[in-house]
């Protein structure tokens, strides 16, 4: 599969494939850690839709709250699909801010990059994120485990 280096910049401009290698944070080369990328959508590029099931969403919020982002921004980004800012949701005193970063998914043999803008194209635009991220949700480490707490404070302190 050929490689492809993109900076942040580009990123606005075009999405990268479900799967593809996930280059745009420099802390996961610093890390040595080569993530998948998984929900980088862009407004003009197909994407998978389809039912996702409740108990994903229910795992997947946590992996955005605000504490557990990666390659945080200050201002959060719009939604490239509908050019929203995505509202943001609160559970149990925590909450996300969408657009405002990264999240980080450790599944058995990988670990997935995705905006944290993902649970906003589910939820909103009927994106369907692949099989073996929604099987790394439901079966990795929940957000907030010591393994995700761990490698979120790795990438952030790199
Ligand atoms: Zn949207």
């Amino acid at each position: 599969m050929a490689r492809k280096r993109s900076s942040g910049r580009e990123r606005q401009r075009h999405g990268i494939a479900d799967l593809e290698p996930y280059l745009d944070c420099p802390a996961d080369a610093t890390l040595g850690l080569d993530p998948l990328a998984v929900g980088w959508l862009h407004r003009r590029e197909p994407y998978p839709t389809g039912p996702v099931g409740a108990d994903f969403l229910v795992a997947l919020l946590p992996f955005c709250y605000e504490e557990h982002l990666v390659c945080a921004v200050r201002v959060p980004r719009r939604c490239p699909l509908c050019n929203e800012i995505a509202p943001p949701v609160e559970r149990e005193g925590r909450r996300t801010l969408p657009g405002a970063g990264e999240i980080r998914v450790l599944g058995k043999s990988d670990i997935y990059a995705a905006p944290d803008l993902i649970m906003h194209y589910i939820t909103a635009h009927n994106y369907r994120p692949p099989h073996e991220f929604v099987q790394a949700v439901l079966l990795g480490p929940p957000a907030g485990a010591p393994e995700h707490r761990a490698l979120v404070r790795s990438l952030n302190a790199a």
